[in-house]
This record gives C-alpha cells, sequence and structure tokens, in this order.
C-alpha cells in the first residue's frame, strides 16, 4: 500500500516532469539571480543587468556568453575559497564546506563547494527514490536498513572550511537525520560507527548490528555496490568472533575507538539464541560458497539497493551470489557535483536501469557526442567529435551525450566528463543509460579505449575462470609507454587456484578482444606490444584501497581505478605480482 508522504512525491515528480522544459529555464534563472555578481559570472556578464531579463532570453544569453569550463578552469576560484577569502567569487551564500570527489575515475581528488542545498537535494533523491522502490517492493514502517556507509576524516582548510567527501558531509548532516524519520526506515548502526574514520572497524559494528537487528532489517544498501562485496568477504572470515560477541553481549577487542565502543555496546546485550541461530546458518553457508548469505542470514530483507552500474557492474556477479534471489536494485546517479538522476523502475536488471534527470536540482546541457572516424583520428586523448551542447528539452533517443552542470552550488557549464544515452523519457524527461567516464584511460598511440572497453574485454578473458571454480576479485590497467613499442598491462587478483594454461589463454583473449580499430592495426604491425597478464597475490586490492583511505578517500565512494599511471598504484602492483604472461593472440610468441 502507497502511503500518502509517497504518493505526494511520486505525483510532484510528474509535475515536474511534463514541463521539465520549462522547469530548466526557471532553474537556470534562479541559479543565476540568486547569484548575480559574483566574481566569476561577472567576468562574462560584465555590467549587463539580468535580474530583470526574461527567463528564456537569460538562458540564451547565458549559454552565449559563459564558456563551458573544467575543474582547472574553477580551481583558483575554489582553492581561494579554501583559502578563506569571502568575497562572493561562485556564490552569493557562503560557502563552509567543501567536498572532495573521490577522485579514483581522474586519479586526483577534486575540492567541490557543498551547500545546504547539496543536502536538501540528497534528501529529496532519497525520499523520491524510496517512494519508488516501495510501490514495487513495499517495507514495513519503522523496519531498519543495514547500511553499509562510511563516513571519512573531516579536515579544516587554511580558510577554515571544513573538507570532506560529500557522502560524509550528508552523513553529518540533519538531512540524513530527517530522511529515517520521514520515509521510517532507521540505520542499524548509530552515527559514531559510521564516521568512525577506520573502515575495518565501521564494517565490524555495521555486520554486528546488521545481525543484531536481523529480524527488522528490511533492505541492505551502500553508496556503490563495492562496499557490499567488501563488506560480505570480510564477513567470511569475520563471522565466528561476531557470533561470540552476539553469544556474550561484548565486543572484539579489534574495535579500538572508544566512542565507537560505547556506541555499539549500548545497544547490543547478550544474545545466546541468536548467536546459535547465526552460526549454524554461516555453517551451512560455508560449505556452499556463500551462496545465498544474504537472504538466509537477513530473512526478511526484500531487496538490496547500491549503485550496481559503470565501474560497479565488475561486482555484479558476486553480488547476485550473494543476494540469490532477493531482487537486486540499482541505485540512483549523482555525483559531487550535483545530483543528476532517479531510478523510477526500481525492478530493472541493473544492466538495463536508466536514470530520469531531476530537473529542478541543476541546469543540465548535454554535448552530442559521435564516435570518431578511425581514418581522421588523429588525437590521442579523445575518441569523440562533439556537436554544440544542446538542452534537455532537444536530447535524442538513442544519442550520447557528456552532460554538463550548471549548479546552485557555483559551477557553471561545469563538464562533468560522465557519458551517458538517452535510453527513454519519463514523460519529458530524459532517462539517461550511464555509458562510462569521458577520459580514454588505455592509449599508446592511435589507439583509443574507455573504461567501458577495458571491461568488455576484462569480462570476456575472464569467463575461463569460472570453469576452474575460480573468481576475478578485481582488476586495473596501465598503459606501459617505457620501453618501445609500448604496451598493455592488466592487473589481476583473483580467489581459487587457476592452471598456468588457462590464465594464458584469458591474456591471449584479452587481447584479442579490443576491437577498437587503432589498436588492432598497431597490434597487427607491432607498434603495439602483446598484452601482458598480471596476477597478483590476494589482498593487493585491499593495499590499493587502504592506500586511497589513507589519502582521504572514504570508502562509501570508493571506485577502484580502472587504469593507473600513478606510481604508489604500480609500485604497490608490481611488488605484489607473482605470475606474468605474454599474449600470443597476434602471432609472437614469448
Ligand atoms: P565522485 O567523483 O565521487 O563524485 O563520483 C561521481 C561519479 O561516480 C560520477 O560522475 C559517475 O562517473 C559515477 N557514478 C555515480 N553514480 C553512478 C551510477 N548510478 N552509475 C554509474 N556511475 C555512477
Amino acid at each position: 500500500m502507497e502511503r500518502n508522504g509517497e504518493s505526494d512525491i511520486i505525483g510532484w515528480f510528474d509535475e515536474v516532469a511534463e514541463t521539465a522544459d520549462s522547469v530548466q529555464t526557471q532553474t537556470l534563472s534562479q541559479i543565476l539571480r540568486l547569484n548575480y555578481g559574483v566574481e566569476y559570472l561577472k567576468k562574462w556578464f560584465r555590467d549587463i543587468n539580468i535580474q530583470e531579463m526574461e527567463e528564456n532570453a537569460l538562458e540564451s544569453l547565458f549559454t552565449s556568453l559563459v564558456p563551458l569550463a573544467s575543474h582547472a578552469d574553477l580551481e583558483p576560484y575554489i582553492q581561494r575559497i579554501a583559502d578563506g577569502d569571502e568575497a562572493p567569487l561562485l556564490t552569493q551564500e557562503a560557502i563552509t564546506n567543501l567536498s572532495l570527489s573521490s577522485g579514483t575515475t581522474e586519479g586526483r581528488q577534486k575540492f567541490v563547494p557543498f551547500t545546504k542545498h547539496s543536502s536538501k537535494t540528497t534528501l529529496q533523491v532519497f525520499k523520491l527514490a524510496a517512494a519508488y522502490r516501495s510501490r514495487i517492493y513495499p517495507i514495513r514502517e519503522g523496519g531498519r536498513i543495514l547500511e553499509l556507509i562510511y563516513g571519512s576524516k573531516q579536515f579544516k582548510t587554511k580558510g577554515g572550511l571544513t573538507v570532506g567527501t560529500a557522502t560524509t558531509h550528508y552523513y553529518a548532516s540533519e538531512e540524513f537525520k530527517i530522511k529515517q524519520e520521514q520515509t521510517k526506515s532507521f540505520t542499524c548502526s548509530p552515527e559514531a560507527v559510521i564516521s568512525s574514520g577506520d573502515y575495518n572497524q565501521s564494517t565490524y559494528c555495521h555486520l554486528l548490528l546488521g545481525l543484531h537487528f536481523r529480524d527488522e532489517v528490511e533492505f541492505i544498501t551502500s553508496t556503490f555496490a563495492y562496499s557490499i562485496v567488501q563488506a560480505f568477504r570480510s564477513f567470511e572470515e569475520l563471522w565466528r568472533e561476531i557470533c561470540d560477541d552476539i553469544r556474550e553481549g561484548s565486543l572484539s577487542s579489534r574495535i579500538t575507538i572508544t566512542k565507537v565502543r560505547n556506541a555499539v555496546l549500548d545497544i547490543i546485550s547478550p544474545n545466546p539464541c541468536l548467536a546459535s541461530r547465526i552460526a549454524s546458518t554461516c555453517e551451512e553457508l560455508e560449505v556452499k560458497d556463500w551462496f545465498c548469505m544474504i537472504p538466509k542470514l537477513w530473512p526478511n530483507a526484500k531487496y538490496v539497493y547500491s549503485i550496481m552500474t559503470g565501474s560497479m557492474q565488475p561486482y555484479l556477479r558476486k553480488l547476485r551470489h550473494y543476494a540469490g534471489n532477493l531482487p537486486l536494485v540499482s541505485a540512483d546517479y549523482g555525483s559531487t557535483e550535483s545530483w543528476i538522476g532517479v531510478n523510477v523502475n526500481p525492478s530493472s536488471p541493473p544492466e538495463k536501469v536508466t536514470f530520469a534527470v531531476m530537473p529542478t536540482f541543476s541546469y543540465f546541457e548535454f554535448i552530442p557526442l559521435h564516435s570518431q572516424n578511425q581514418q581522421n583520428a588523429n588525437s590521442n586523448t579523445d575518441d569523440f567529435i562533439e556537436e554544440d551542447p544542446v538542452p534537455l528539452s532537444q536530447v535524442k533517443l538513442g544519442q550520447e551525450y557528456e552532460i554538463v552542470l550548471t549548479t546552485f552550488t557555483g559551477l557553471y557549464r561545469y563538464r562533468l566528463g560522465d557519458v551517458v544515452e538517452v535510453a527513454g523519457f519519463h514523460k519529458k524527461i530524459p532517462k539517461l543509460n550511464f555509458i562510462c567516464r569521458r577520459k580514454l584511460i588505455l592509449t599508446v598511440n592511435i589507439d583509443k579505449n574507455t573504461e567501458k572497453d577495458l571491461q568488455l574485454v576484462v569480462e570476456r578473458g575472464s569467463q575461463a575462470l569460472s570453469k576452474s571454480k575460480a573468481e576475478l576479485v578485481d582488476f586495473t590497467s596501465h598503459a606501459d609507454v617505457a620501453k618501445q613499442p609500448g604496451h598493455y598491462v592488466i592487473y589481476w587478483e583473483i580467489n581459487g587456484e587457476v592452471e598456468e594454461r588457462v590464465l594464458r589463454e584469458c591474456c591471449r583473449e584479452m587481447d584479442a578482444s579490443f576491437v577498437d580499430h587503432g589498436y588492432v592495426v598497431s597490434r597487427r604491425t607491432n607498434s603495439i606490444g602483446p598484452l601482458e597478464l598480471c596476477i597478483v597475490e590476494k589482498g593487493t586490492f585491499k593495499k590499493i584501497l587502504e592506500h586511497f583511505i589513507r589519502n582521504g578517500a572514504a570508502l562509501s565512494q570508493f571506485k577502484t581505478p580502472r587504469c593507473t599511471s600513478n606510481q604508489v598504484l604500480l609500485k604497490i602492483l608490481d611488488a605484489c605480482t607473482i605470475k606474468r604472461f605474454r599474449s600470443t593472440a597476434y602471432g609472437q610468441e614469448f
């Protein structure tokens, strides 16, 4: 049964969707009127008085005067804000928080302004998405959510602004509490566990408390699917200790942070009966390689909810293994810069999910992208020919675009760097399919491969592993140009035993599966050398995660970089490599 609040918010969204074109024009006008006179805009508008201007005229003026920008163009302004410059540089409202984008996609963390508006839109997206979910998978009012979420460490800039990831700011905000009240679903873990800053300790407590409240847990969630897989892999090792704590009402000595200890010990009490039930379930699960772990341990859970698209797709297989028949619901599309879209069809399988753009949150433009004719390919940085950006009202079904954002938080015509495809419409709102990050990740000379290309190649190459009952835990890559000819190196961490013969075949299959014309031609002429597959020892990718966490990333936003030229990472990968293979796909024998 639908609750009032839920039909209200869906009704509101449907109304907005009917008039999305004019809503976008109004959103832009609101952003510009609020921030009239800030230094960045003045540079382009000079003395033009936009306050009295008609909304459509303002939209045309804005897109003709203000140029497209990248993060690098805004960086000097953001740096001045961080250093304490109080003049209105990007927004009239003072910016008190800066968010750190995960940086795992770009290789470098970026500062992005965060305001009250950011938390408010997060609350609204969560409420809207929850309303759509509960139409299909209703949950019990007052139930619990096992949320595998993590705040990062926060710090102050020279100018006194608080810096943390966007998720960290949100978990610490009033809106996070309001969301629980308004959606009548409560997280299992107290704030001290979420914000402990030590992801190993937080994970242990999340799992312990998730089991303490097991009968009340209505669904399991995390921001990105990676964290769920990571937590359940840890559970396979930790379950005995967790059962001991449930039995005794005690807390493992692993948990050393006093605030966390006190918060957890306040909640739990000895429960031998629950401990034995869980222990016997785990014994059964262990012999079945933890298949169906989630529904067996949380019998009332209705679904698993997390971002499963884009760079999270490689974890889907493992997630399905843990979830058994429980539906996997793909979570919404957002970035540190702005929320973008909501999944309005929660029953779509993660491979097919689309996101309906939220036209009230930011002003969106779309740069049409066309694959380059390979003969004309002369740039080794990009794979697309661009047309001029179009507004939301002019996007076409089936076309690919890069998203451009103008936000309430001071980003103007900011290129997000994500490639999306218009896969349908919700009334007048485009529904987007996330394709990949725009930046090419693997390129040696005229070859051009994106994260998506690599993902497909690894998927094909790793098929042979399942026959050996082994699984790919994680992967990354590197374009090695230190020696001529340059070549691709792909690093795999594997769970299980695999014969060398099979790995050699996986390596060959990957090399042969890159279909990019530039790559194929270069391989045939040996201007790119044979692909190298490096098998790294167990735990290598955990070391990489830890490296990022030490540098301020949060597990909630972590995405394994799919390609790296970062020297620290390469050092870790090379030190952990236990086997190397070179492809024979194009005839060379090694
Ligand atoms: P961050 O850099 O930490 O702000 O992460 C934002 C980026 O994560 C986006 O620009 C996307 O590339 C990716 N992302 C966020 N949500 C999704 C989603 N639902 N599906 C695929 N990728 C996503």
